[in-house]
């Protein structure tokens, strides 16, 4: 078994993962130039059938799950391999991206470079290979010093993954560790920590009345919206790290009319979850307190993404990838994030996670979004070291 933490391995990994790299880079291409957005199941489940026969060309049992419901969403897709013991680890990349269709006629995928251009190509069909890529290396090496891998091919996750979220969060605590392959930040940092998030939806219901005849009757819900927003903007720093934004207000019908109705859309995000409950209940408060009187303030909360704390867990993972990152000639520093991801499903399920182990990129979600194609080898062969170091 070529389990030990030598130098040599560390080469050897890298040396299969530049012999992969022309291969990496033809399915990279075939991938970036599908339109895939989360609402085009189409060419979700193109990208579907890709890794389906990725799967099964490399020797994984495969499950896809189609969706049933509104809006049709593309297939989840998990492979499953087995090695010959010891750990268990969940993979998780989305095959998703936030483009309409169309974009790829207006700006496929084009190198320049060493920089690779294309809708997702960093968000994140690189990551999602690098899952893909790593497996196959450590296949070329000989390498099953694990129980499992379970990759998640997950077809929702830039709409906050309202499908594959419930079968990675039933997934995760089966498993030792979760590596999520969103790409690497532009300055090379994996990600250890992710803030979670909360999103309200605040209803403030009034009485309408002309506002010149008889404003008396009248119980004006734009006003008590804005003593709500105040206060709620009030959060922000009020625990370390914490930050609350009305982000939507939309009420009243005419200047003549005392306004009846006001709702405001609130995001409110936390590092720590003890934090993220004593805001929540805050707001709650905030809500139950209406400083105008006789109106009635209703909550609707939906809280997708608890935070992905470091931990224990995390810190060890981040401590192998730094070691293996070193021995393959590289710095490697972790860093913490205000965004969502999956991670932040797998840590808060209680599993070990760290996330950002694809290649690096940037400018994700707009036209200038880019990957570097230098870090491509070193990245894959840093997650394959990973692999087989947990
Ligand atoms: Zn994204």
């Amino acid at each position: 078994m070529l389990a030990s933490a030598s130098l040599m391995d560390v080469q050897m990994l890298r040396d299969r993962a530049q012999a992969r790299y022309p291969e990496f880079l033809d399915v990279l291409e075939a991938m970036v130039n599908v339109d895939c957005g989360s609402y085009s199941p189409e060419g979700v489940n193109r990208i579907a059938d890709l890794c389906e026969g990725r799967f099964l060309d490399h020797g994984w049992e495969v499950e896809r799950q189609p969706h049933d419901g509104e809006p049709a969403l593309g297939d989840l897709v998990i492979g499953t391999l087995r090695g010959a013991g010891g750990p268990d680890v969940l993979l998780v990349g989305h095959m998703d991206t936030v483009f309409d269709d169309g974009t790829v006629a207006r700006r496929p995928f084009t190198i320049e470079g060493d920089i690779a251009r294309g809708p997702g190509v960093s968000d994140m069909k690189a990551g999602l290979l690098a899952g893909f890529f790593a497996t196959h290396v450590l296949q070329d090496v000989g390498f099953d010093g694990f129980g499992t891998v379970t990759y998640v091919c997950n077809p929702d996750e830039e709409i906050g993954s309202p499908f594959s979220g419930p079968v990675i969060r039933e997934l995760a605590p089966a498993h030792d560790v979760a590596l999520v392959l969103e790409g690497a930040r532009a300055n090379g940092d994996i990600v250890s920590s992710r803030k979670g998030i909360t999103d309200f939806t605040i209803t403030i219901e009034g009485k309408a009345a002309h506002a010149g005849v008889e404003p008396e009757k009248g119980r004006n819900a734009i006003l008590q919206a804005a003593h709500t927003i105040l206060a709620l903007q009030g959060l922000n720093d009020r625990w370390p790290g914490v930050t609350s934004n009305v982000g939507v207000v939309r009420g009243g019908t005419r200047s003549n009319v005392v306004a009846e109705r006001c709702e405001l859309h609130v995001d409110l995000r936390s590092p720590e979850l003890a934090a993220l409950e004593e805001a929540e209940a805050e707001v709650q408060r905030i809500c139950a307190d209406p400083a105008v009187p006789d109106v009635r303030i209703t909550i609707d909360a939906h809280g997708w993404h608890r935070p992905m704390e470091k931990g224990e867990g995390g810190r060890r993972l981040v401590a192998i990838a730094v070691g293996a990152a070193s021995e393959l000639g590289f710095e490697l520093r972790d860093a913490a994030t205000g965004g969502a991801s999956d991670a932040n499903t797998t840590s808060s399920a209680g599993t070990p996670t760290i996330d950002g182990l694809g290649p690096i990129g940037g400018d994700d979600h707009g036209p200038a979004e880019w990957v570097d194609l230098t870090s491509i080898v070193p990245r894959t062969a840093l997650l394959a070291a990973i692999i087989s170091r947990v």
